[in-house]
């Protein structure tokens, strides 16, 4: 009945599902939880990734939700305070913090105005497998079976679809920070981040005028402060963030303080016979660059692309798909692994370190844009992922995209 089964209807899945179903594929999108259901996150949407909720249509829709857009930036280690904001890409200047109880149902009800066939509050509990190929899903307890030509696992980062098609693990490195956050009322912000050695506070304006406050510490510490996070939290916000804890004073705190101490550093292989790995399933990285969404997404635009042209019959293809499957996972891989690597620099929490270029960049607006232009991770890779190709070029993409796999 599906060609494509996607499994979690969050960042990744929803937006694959909604890209897929356009293109004319059949497509069952099916979510444990019943939205709309929030889930740890400190929320920020850095320019590329809202640049492809605009290329879809809901850059607009997510605006009227009454998300406040963020166009400018402070970062202050010691006295030095760097503030401006980065170049546009693909016309897009701003970033959001959406609260995840708007975003996530509103990315999966565009997969179901587009055709994708949504449930929630609907588990998958294992994969068919026929003739050495993933060929769907068992549903629920009692495993009914639903068929496709290809499973995306975009359920996140303790996958049921990686561990069940045997995903190897291709590169991990160790856990390296743990955070803690709240939502603060009467708390005017902009996109901060504060460094100290082990320290890394940074906040960001979302919905219902909240501002959400986080604090990053060492990893190691996770076990001393999690019996005392939030005394941990408010001392590190005061010493670290002077100026932003004074406006916390006149504010107030709005519910419960959330953290996590988890957060894995790693690649998983993102594809086989008829399955593909999408969102935090395939690749996980500590969340202190405020990536996730975004990879999400640049995820979901890639395994279209690279689906592109095969349609329901090529699909049902095994040599068909698995060669688009083959360039998607190149192309995954190339756009994320630098990003990878530059997060692994900035979780060592040491910024205390690089002074002398942070205060060569906060005395030269140029410079200062650069540098924001980077934190937003806009490089060549993204900004061709996000600025679709002309015709004529997409034709001659397509000839070479033939040749693989090797
Ligand atoms: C503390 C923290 C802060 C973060 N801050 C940011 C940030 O500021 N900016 C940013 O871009 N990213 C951030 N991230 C990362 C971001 O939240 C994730 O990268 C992003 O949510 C990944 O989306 P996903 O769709 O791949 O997975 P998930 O959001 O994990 O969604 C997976 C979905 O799959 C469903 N599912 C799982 N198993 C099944 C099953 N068997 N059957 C059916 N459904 C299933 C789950 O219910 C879930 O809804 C943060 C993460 C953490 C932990």
């Amino acid at each position: 009945m599906y060609d494509v089964i996607v499994v979690g209807a969050r960042c990744a899945g929803a937006p694959a599902a909604m890209l897929l179903a356009r293109k004319g594929y059949r497509v069952l999108l099916l979510e444990r939880a019943r939205f709309p259901a929030d889930t740890v996150s400190t929320l920020y949407i850095h320019q590329p990734g809202v640049a492809l909720l605009d290329r879809w249509g809901l850059r607009e829709p997510l605006a009227a939700t009454g998300c406040p857009p963020i166009n400018s930036a402070l970062h202050q280690v010691g006295d030095i305070r760097i503030e401006g904001w980065g170049l546009p890409v693909a016309g897009i200047d701003v970033a959001y913090a959406p609260r995840r109880t708007v975003l996530d149902p509103l990315l999966a009800d565009a997969a179901a105005s587009a055709g994708a066939t949504f449930r929630d509050g609907c588990s998958v509990s294992g994969l068919v497998t026929e003739h050495g190929r993933v060929a769907g899903v068992r549903l629920g307890r009692d495993a009914t079976v639903v068929r496709a030509p290809l499973v995306v696992g975009a359920d996140g980062m303790r996958s049921l679809v990686a561990a069940a098609a045997c995903a190897p693990t291709v590169l991990e490195q160790p856990r390296k920070t743990c955070i803690y956050y709240g939502f603060w009322a009467g708390v005017p912000a902009r996109f901060e981040a504060y460094g100290a050695a082990g320290r890394w506070v940074c906040c960001a304006p979302t919905h219902d005028g909240r501002t959400l406050v986080g604090v990053y510490f060492p990893q190691d510490e996770f076990p001393q402060i999690r019996g005392r996070a939030e005394r941990a939290y408010r001392e590190a916000i005061a010493a670290t963030a002077p100026d932003l804890h004074r406006r916390l004073l006149s504010g107030r705190q709005v519910g419960k303080l959330y953290g996590h101490g988890t957060q894995r550093n790693f690649f998983r292989q993102p594809t086989g016979p008829g399955w593909v790995l999408l969102g935090d399933a395939a690749h996980h990285k500590d969340s202190i660059s405020g990536d996730g969404i975004t990879d999400a997404f640049c995820q979901a635009q890639l395994l279209a692309d690279s689906l592109d042209g095969l349609g329901p019959r090529g699909l049902a293809d095994p040599a068909a798909l698995d060669a688009a499957l083959h360039r998607y996972a190149v192309a995954q891989q190339s756009l994320l692994l630098p990003r990878f690597q530059a997060t692994m620099v900035s979780t060592r929490l040491a910024p205390h370190r690089r002074l002398g270029a942070l205060a060569m960049i906060a005395a030269d607006p140029v410079r200062t844009t650069r540098y924001f232009t980077g934190v937003a991770g806009v490089d060549h890779a993204i900004e061709s992922l996000v600025n679709p190709l002309s015709p004529s070029d997409s034709d001659v993409l397509a000839t070479v995209g033939k040749e693989v796999p090797t």
